[in-house]
């Protein structure tokens, strides 16, 4: 296939107007060290050399100079009025105009600007020991400020574009100009993240050197995912796969820094690819929101809690809860109560959103309905804590919250052997006594599983979910069973929470929504909202079921400890490891 390349455009520069004109490489042309093009300058557009051009206008000027003046000279002599000029005194004039706002605007400006320079690098650069310090750390040598030969990759004053960037880091330094207004004031998120580093690493006299400023939309970030931005971290992405769900492949990112985890994962992918494959099966959908509202009584609360139950108000509740959004569909309401405190859980399909902004919007339509008729109604919060959003709590693990989903493999008793390195009978005897009377013993709370959330934390970051849904979304409990006369092994992970949505969030991020393309999850699902959503919630399970399979094998067959303490120690060669840390 013949494919053709746009070549790449070189990252936008901001210049000044002023190295526009002076056109001079030293201190004005540089503008940006880092950029990999020169940055263009006006004397570039001249037909001659500037030195040339320079010396004619030198030449020009002096020569109309002397002419004009001994044609003056001459005039008293001969008593002829001066306002009366002939036409090569005319041109004289005008040349001598023109040559004279050539040169000041040459050396005059750069006089200006280098006057100005060395006035502000004197106040902080070599008086103040504050400044001085600023890009000291531990680690890093002492550099300063002004010097141009930093080994600095990202050096921190090169990165200065201009002296009205510097006056207000200054001015963010010294608290006149709030940080977090940098973006609207200035109309340009990258700059106002750079101008806020530079003031945040002279306020803390701490370096940032390692945490990359380049190379982000910050434009993408505006509003929605990161407020007063700096950089942002690096986090590797790793690829477990094929995973054979469902009759489809699917090659799952995983960012972690953990050794291990991908390659355990990839080998539970292969796992259940050499036995034909996992399938999975999506028992609900349903986003949750839980205000907490209060009455003067228990009785009142009582009362609206039997309205809200009531099926013969469901449709009347859910008309006006769905103006919330044309994904929102409400499913159900369900109340806790606490004297006269009412806990009222709403559950709502969110399409290939996650749904918490949805659903929030459908609670207060709700909330706002219901006041006419529960005038004694005082709402305290639109999260009441029974919802639950990012803590462990029974009610996602026994009711649900996003999605909920069951996944299956039955893997051949060959693979078993060759494969995972280990026998059914002694992975479904440590799956019971680990993943379900060891979390017993344990007390535990949806963590029946071997290290569910391994592989929810690494999919979540790589696909911009929010990886604070963690909590929730690694609920799980893993159960083995020996099938077909006890040769092959019958594995399943139930998940009743895992929250995930294809659009809004991350998702929208430039890596994150290539990770999620990979998956072919990207975005909305025109002709089925939601589909997208759904499905990464199966591939998310999916990827669990592998994780489960290969770590629990590992343990099983004694490995853990020696792959731990080889590719967590020393990762030269992850191509034999099989298993992984356990958190
Ligand atoms: P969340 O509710 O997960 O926080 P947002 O409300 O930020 O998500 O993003 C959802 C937005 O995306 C809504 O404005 C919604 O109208 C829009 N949208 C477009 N297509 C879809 C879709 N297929 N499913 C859900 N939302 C969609």
């Amino acid at each position: 296939m013949d494919i053709r390349r746009r070549p790449p455009r070189p990252p936008p520069q901001r210049k000044t107007d002023h190295n526009a004109q002076s056109g001079r490489s030293s201190s004005l042309g540089a503008v940006d060290d880092r950029s990999p093009s020169p940055t263009p300058r006006a004397s570039d557009a001249l037909p001659l050399p500037l030195y040339l051009t320079n010396a004619v206008f030198f030449t020009l000027f002096f020569s109309v100079a002397y002419y004009l003046l001994h044609r003056w000279r001459d005039k008293i002599r001969n008593s002829t009025p001066l306002h009366v000029v002939t036409l090569s005194e005319i041109a004289a004039i005008v040349s001598l105009i023109a040559s004279f706002i050539y040169l000041l605007g040459f050396f005059g400006i750069d006089f200006v600007q280098s006057f100005i320079s060395r006035a502000s690098h004197e106040a902080w650069d070599l008086d103040d020991p504050h400044h001085q310090n600023f890009l000291v750390d531990d680690r890093t040598p002492r550099i300063a400020p002004s010097s141009s030969k930093s080994p600095d990759p990202e050096p921190v004053i090169q990165s200065l574009s201009s002296e009205e960037d510097d006056e207000i880091i200054k001015s963010v330094v010294d608290c006149t100009t709030p940080s977090y207004l940098l973006e609207s004031r200035l109309g340009d998120c990258k700059r106002a993240a750079s101008i806020r580093r530079e003031a945040l690493q002279r306020t803390t006299g701490r370096s940032l050197q390692g945490l990359p400023l380049e190379g982000f939309d910050y434009e993408s970030i505006l509003g929605q995912c990161c407020e007063m931005p700096v950089g942002y971290v690096q986090i590797p992405v790793g690829i477990a796969g094929p995973l054979l769900l469902d009759g489809f492949e699917y090659w799952v990112p995983m960012a972690t820094t953990e050794g291990c985890l991908v390659a355990s994962t990839n080998r539970g992918c292969k796992a259940i690819h050499a036995s034909g494959g996992a399938d999975s099966t999506l028992l609900r959908d349903a986003m949750t929101r839980a205000p907490v509202v209060r009455f003067g009584s228990a009785k009142r609360a009582s009362d609206l809690k039997f309205f809200l139950e009531d099926p013969l108000n469901f449709d009347t509740l859910s008309v006006v809860f769905n103006r919330s959004s044309r994904f929102a569909r409400l499913q159900g309401i369900h109340c806790g109560m606490a004297g006269k405190n009412l806990y009222i859980r709403f559950s709502c399909s969110t399409g290939d959103a996650m749904g918490m902004n949805m659903v929030s919007k459908g609670v207060q339509n709700v909330l706002d309905f219901l006041q006419s008729d529960f005038p004694d109604m005082d709402v305290i919060g639109i999260s009441g804590n029974f919802c639950s959003d990012k803590k462990p709590a029974a009610i996602n693990w026994i009711e649900g919250r996003g999605k909920s989903v069951v996944c299956e493999a039955i893997i051949k008793e060959e693979v078993v052997k060759k494969v995972l390195k280990t026998n059914v009978a002694a992975l479904v005897e440590l799956n019971v006594l680990k993943n379900l009377a060891g979390s017993a013993v344990a007390g535990a709370l949806g963590g029946y599983n071997a290290h569910a959330s391994n592989i929810v934390s690494a999919v979540f970051i790589a696909t911009g979910q929010d990886p604070a849904q963690n909590v929730e979304s690694s609920n799980c409990i893993t159960m083995m069973e020996a099938v077909n006369d006890g040769k092959d092994l019958h594995v399943s992970v139930t998940m009743p929470s895992i929250e995930v949505g294809t659009v809004g969030g991350g998702t929208q991020l430039a890596s994150q929504s290539a990770c999620l393309n990979l998956l072919g999850v990207k975005g909305a699902n025109k002709e089925s909202p939601g589909s997208n959503s759904r499905l990464l919630a199966t591939i998310v399970a999916g990827a669990v079921l592998a994780g489960e399979l290969s770590l629990l094998s590992a343990i099983a067959a004694g490995q853990l400890v020696k792959s731990h303490m080889k590719y967590n120690r020393s990762s030269k060669d992850v191509t034999k490891v099989a298993h992984l840390e356990e958190k």
